[in-house]
């Protein structure tokens, strides 16, 4: 059997860190697994056009290993090549770069490590809200300069405490910021999911739903972003929804870049309508030097908290989902139930709920 990993390079930092599993260099830790089986393990972090590892290899590959934080977009048409492929697994969560409705299709199964890195992310979100809300960056920015102006910080730094915070999503993810909200004594926190929460679940972080989008956005002072990228998500905070937030909100999306209009966001922050914006995930990664998310700033000449994708890439997190990724090799080839959680899509078509409404 062929397996196929496209990772991203790690260099100097693998060599030196061998817990940085998810890297070209570590390969997931499974290269002992597959190799003491006889199975063919290609691993590179080559992912555009024709003549890269990629799209070379996938032709004749059963399995295609990825990654969110480097990903090789598995398109219909190359899906349509690879005449081979059985099963895609996602070392991490959020299968968005593969094309899940030809997938099905194609009868090919997709799974991820769901739960892998959800506190990881969570952590981060909430560390994005305050950044912003303090207007963190500027401050240090201004140290590192060698300035001290407090006046000029105090002026747009505001508490979390007595603010409204909405998450678009409340999966394992967005109820996991949820429940790390709940101790700053936020005035309310909100969601908007297409799945109700259970009862018990929305008491226990006193979070009221809200089932319209423009209304939900319209209460909040933040807004973070916890749903995947699918066809019902992809552009759905645009310059359209963007009149709909309070004049001066911040929002976190750590979810997917796309999720995001680029360009909405970026007028947004530089207007002022936004007073923020901050995650690690962008609409093409690696992210371009000239990309207008690096260097977007507000009136004030801070609200940005943008970093590269690496929230749900702890070294934490890469012992779960290599961990993981193992198990779901291990079950496909011992032909042994998967864990149901990780499926995306299973023999017979989609297994979730969370890609869509359909
Ligand atoms: P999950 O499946 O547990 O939850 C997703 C939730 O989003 C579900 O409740 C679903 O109903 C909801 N949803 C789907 N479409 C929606 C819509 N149109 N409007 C509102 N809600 C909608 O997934 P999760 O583990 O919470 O992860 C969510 C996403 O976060 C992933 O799909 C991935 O894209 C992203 N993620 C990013 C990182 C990172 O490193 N930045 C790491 C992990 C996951």
């Amino acid at each position: 059997m062929k397996v196929l990993a496209i990772l991203y390079n790690g260099y100097k930092a693998a060599e030196e860190e061998p817990a940085l599993l998810g890297t070209v260099e570590n390969k997931l830790g499974l290269v002992e697994y597959l190799q003491s089986q006889g199975h063919e393990f290609i691993v590179s972090s080559s992912k555009e056009g024709p003549d890269s590892d990629f799209e070379k290899h996938i032709v004749d590959a059963e399995v295609y290993i990825s990654t969110p934080f480097h990903p090789g977009y598995l398109t219909a048409d190359l899906i349509a090549k690879a005449k081979n492929l059985k099963l895609c697994v996602t070392a991490g969560v959020g299968s968005d770069h593969v094309d899940l409705n030809a997938a099905v299709k194609a009868g090919i199964q997709v799974l991820e490590v769901s739960g892998s890195n959800v506190v990881s992310v969570a952590e981060h979100v909430v560390m994005s809200i305050l950044l912003l809300v303090r207007n963190f960056v500027p401050a240090h920015e201004m140290i590192e300069r060698g300035d001290w102006q407090v006046s000029d910080i105090a002026r747009n730094a505001y508490d979390l405490e007595g603010k409204v915070v909405g998450t678009i999503g409340a999966g394992r993810i967005g109820y996991r910021v949820l429940q790390r909200l709940l101790p700053f004594n936020t005035k309310e926190l909100l969601y908007y999911d297409y799945s109700a929460l259970p009862a018990e679940a929305a008491a226990a972080v006193k979070a009221r739903r809200v089932e319209d989008l423009k209304e939900f956005v319209s209460q909040c002072d933040v807004v973070t972003v916890n749903c995947p990228l699918h066809e019902g998500t992809r552009g759905l905070v645009n310059t359209e929804l963007l009149k709909h937030f309070k004049k001066g909100a911040w929002l976190v999306n750590t979810a997917r870049g796309a999720i995001c209009d680029k360009d909405a966001v970026a007028e947004a922050v530089k207007s002022g309508h936004l007073r923020g914006y901050a995650g690690d995930v962008w609409n093409v990664q690696p992210a371009p030097k000239d990309h207008s998310w690096r260097y977007m700033k507000n009136p004030l000449g801070g609200g940005n908290g943008m970093v590269p994708h690496y929230s749900g890439t702890t070294l934490d997190a890469q012992a779960r989902y290599a961990a993981g990724v193992r198990s779901i090799l291990q079950n496909y080839l011992e032909d042994k139930p998967q864990d149901p959680g990780n499926i995306i899509i299973g023999k017979t078509g989609y297994e979730t709920k969370a890609y869509g409404q359909r």
